[in-house]
């Protein structure tokens, strides 16, 4: 009987999961879908803690679970209430990292219990030795470079040293699974210190925009290591979580590569800092550029038909959503329709402009995906570029020798005027020079993005 209840949890565990991934696919339910997937899981955590038995035993170390329990939600709750919109990818490299962390736990425990092992569950210790230790070393090193600890570092000869280490960890699985030594606990640990090198290596010399490319595939990883815990256990919840989680990491790895124009091959081999600081260095003479002043923007706004906002990084940095949100509502006021074009890559982490104007209640149906905002360019009046660099710049386009030559842009010329808000000249991300700010339809309004915001919704109250 009690059996039976606790796969009737697991099986609650699975499909609230299912439902909750679902529905993070759409603003509007993304709040519900990670609640339901929560309580799901709260289900199987404590249906596994008071009804799971392994010939004859259950759990009985309470002090132990619950206090892991308490410290671990006291943290999580605490970092994720803290941690800043742009901080992020910090956050979400960490935990993950943790993940990998509890798989590499649960193959070095499985791998000291006195009992028997098969070859199927030996396959499952090692390979969730290997990608649990990888996910996790990886994790922490990604967490270092995005909080600037670790500065991106290329070793020489670093393709040849990982491609080496990686055989070595191969032949090391094989040896510890085929049978063909004994599989010596020296064996089984030479996965783990050379898995967790690997880790290292691999993530070391990434940098730049590909970062967050490399977080989704660690992601990935971890996903695939808890669902061999799943199939050591024996535990739906586990299995379907994992693959779930492996499986999503992949597409979302390969819609980033896609966005930004790169194989996922050229961000594990190439090297993205390298060719920033060169691009950077040759950066040409571009001429002059003109300012626009606040009451020409207002005038310009207030009597244009149709505006585009395009929010990037910068508007995340200066918090200023809510004011972008009230410029809209005094614009609608006057007539004046407007959009929101977002770029699959702009700001920080996928999914980040949405997110942010959704803070703002900005409603979902006016954002426009990349695609659909560039096929309404061409009738829009006025674009206003909100701390948004990279996304917009035509040398993607037009510059073969560029960095992010080939990525797909928000082509805002096609617009009638161009509004630049930022605070300089600076290059973005990338660390390149926008060509646009010195085209003959732009016109740069430097300042902060709240600063700006606030004057220019005080002036259009007076047009
Ligand atoms: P960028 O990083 O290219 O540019 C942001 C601009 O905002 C800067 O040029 C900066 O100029 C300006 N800015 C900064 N602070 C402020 C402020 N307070 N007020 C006004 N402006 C400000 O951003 P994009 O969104 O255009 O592009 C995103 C970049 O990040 C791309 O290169 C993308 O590949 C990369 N990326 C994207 C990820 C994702 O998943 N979304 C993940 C990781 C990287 P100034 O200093 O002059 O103010």
């Amino acid at each position: 009987m009690e059996n039976a209840i606790l796969q009737l949890c697991y099986l609650i565990g699975s499909i609230t999961f299912i439902m909750g991934l679902k529905m993070l696919s759409h603003p509007d339910t993304a709040r519900k879908g990670n609640l339901l997937a929560a309580a799901g899981m709260i289900i199987a955590i404590f249906a596994t803690i008071f009804l799971y038995e392994h010939e004859g035993h259950k759990l009985h170390n309470y002090v132990w679970i619950f206090a892991a329990l308490i410290l671990g939600t006291v943290v999580g709750t605490v970092a994720a209430k803290k941690v800043q919109m742009t901080a992020m990818p910090e956050m979400v490299s960490l935990f993950n990292g943790m993940g990998g962390a509890c798989a590499m736990l649960i193959s070095l425990v499985e791998y000291n219990k006195p009992e028997v092992k098969t070859t199927g569950s030996m396959v499952v210790i090692a390979l969730g030795m290997l990608i649990g230790t990888v996910s996790f070393a990886g994790s922490m090193i990604a967490w270092g470079k995005l909080n600037g600890k670790i500065k991106d570092r290329t070793i020489p000869g670093g393709q040849i040293i990982n491609f080496l280490i990686f055989g070595g960890l191969i032949a090391l699985v094989v040896s510890v699974v085929g049978g063909f030594f004994p599989a010596t606990p020296a064996l089984f640990y030479g996965i783990l210190a050379l898995a967790a090198l690997y880790g290292i290596l691999f993530v070391m010399p990434i940098g730049g925009a590909d970062m967050p490319v490399v977080i989704s595939l660690l992601n990935s990883f971890t996903g695939v290591a808890a669902a061999f815990g799943g199939f050591l256990y024996d535990n739906p919840v586990m299995l379907t979580g994992g693959i779930l989680v492996g499986s999503a990491g992949t597409i979302l790895t390969i819609l980033m590569c896609k966005a930004m124009n790169r194989s996922l091959k050229n961000v594990l081999l190439g090297s993205f800092g390298g060719q920033k600081a060169g691009a950077a260095g040759a950066a040409k003479d571009q001429g002059n550029y003109k300012e626009i002043s606040l009451n020409d923007t207002a005038v310009l706004m207030a009597y244009a038909q149709k505006v585009m906002i395009i929010p990037g990084y910068g508007l995340a940095v200066a918090q200023a959503q809510h004011i972008c949100h009230e410029l809209e509502k005094i614009l609608n006021e006057k007539g004046v329709e407007v959009s929101y074009g977002i770029h699959p890559v702009a700001g920080r982490m996928p999914g980040h402009m949405n997110v942010l104007l959704a803070e703002a209640d900005v409603p979902y149906e006016k954002l426009l995906e990349m695609e659909d905002a560039n096929d309404q360019m061409g009738s829009t009046n006025v674009v206003l570029i909100l701390g948004a660099n990279d996304v917009v710049n035509p040398a993607a386009k037009d510059d073969p020798a560029s960095p992010i030559f080939g990525m797909p842009i928000l082509e805002v010329e096609k617009a009638e005027h161009v509004i630049v808000n930022k605070r300089s000249m600076k290059p973005g991300y990338a660390g390149i020079e926008n060509e646009l700010f010195f085209r003959p339809k732009t016109s740069m309004l430097f300042g902060d993005a709240k600063k700006v915001l606030q004057s220019l919704v005080a002036e259009l109250k007076q047009v």
